[in-house]
């Protein structure tokens, strides 16, 4: 809409319904692009343009068909952002996994200002944010030690109990597993070229009473005990249930059925 394309009947309501392809395809034309609808670099580059946008463009690559959004190094740090920190790689082992909590969506610019160096959205989009050295407070005390990503969606905590009512729940998709795996490979070669272990894959749960269903049930089976698997990484130094830091909780059998740890929201 501050590129000037009208959407009269339905405004900005989040949703790329009719009136907003209109609006692609009518911006595309007067752009000079190929006019097929999609919002694709080349379009998002002509929009930042058109409304003399200072933000950066991404450099989008396609890795086994999933589109990885790389701005690190061309946005200002987030809030929980460190960059005087200096390098962190040097105490870097691992990754914190989370979910959002909400919706964020597929417009890579909607992640921008989160505290989390990288993002997986419902659709399978990877977006890389920040730097991968630079140090942002986003799980408490696990941020000295991995890296955060966040998995777009609001989740059940466990299988019925749901965490954050009023959206959701939002399963973990398909679409999100695959982009992980991609993501994943990124990571390994990463630590690797900074020679450092990636033996951690940790739960923002294990760090806060207030993130016990973080990441839930589905991003746990779904994603970090196949990573798990792969790498040999655990939650910590006591198993597959893992340490816990400050108010956490270890993962429960729910989320792990090799965790000894039950109970309802098996603290
Ligand atoms: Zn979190």
């Amino acid at each position: 809409m501050s590129a000037g394309i009208h959407l009269p009947a339905w405004g900005a309501d989040g949703d790329f319904g009719s009136e907003t392809l209109d609006g692609v395809l009518s911006f595309q034309r007067r752009a000079g692009l190929d006019a097929d609808g999609v919002v694709g670099p080349a379009t998002m580059a002509a929009l930042h343009k058109a409304v003399g946008d200072a933000t950066p463009n991404s450099v989008m690559r396609i890795i086994n068909g999933v589109e990885v959004y790389d701005y690190r190094g061309q946005l200002a740090a987030p809030k929980n952002g460190k960059p005087e920190w200096g390098n962190r790689w040097p105490k870097f082992r691992g990754v914190v996994l989370h979910r959002t909590a909400c919706r964020l969506g597929e417009n890579p610019a909607r992640y921008f200002r989160v505290n989390a160096h990288m993002h997986v959205t419902l659709g399978g989009r990877i977006i890389l944010c920040h730097p991968w050295d630079m140090h942002i407070w986003h799980g408490h005390k696990m941020s000295l030690w991995g890296l955060g990503i966040e998995i777009d969606g609001n989740p059940e905590g466990f299988p019925g109990y749901h965490w954050k009512p009023g959206g959701g729940p939002d399963d973990v998709t398909d679409a999100q597993v695959k982009a992980c795996d991609v993501l994943l490979d990124l990571l390994l070669e990463e630590f690797k070229v900074n020679g450092r272990p990636f033996d951690r894959v940790w739960a923002h749960r294990q760090g806060s009473e207030n993130r016990e269903c973080d990441p839930g049930w589905q991003a746990w089976q779904k994603i970090a005990v196949p990573w798990m698997e792969r790498t040999g990484a655990l939650p910590g130094d006591a198993g597959r249930q893992g340490d816990t830091y400050g108010t956490g909780f270890q993962i429960p059998q729910s989320w792990d059925p090799t965790s000894p740890t039950k109970g309802f929201r098996e603290r």
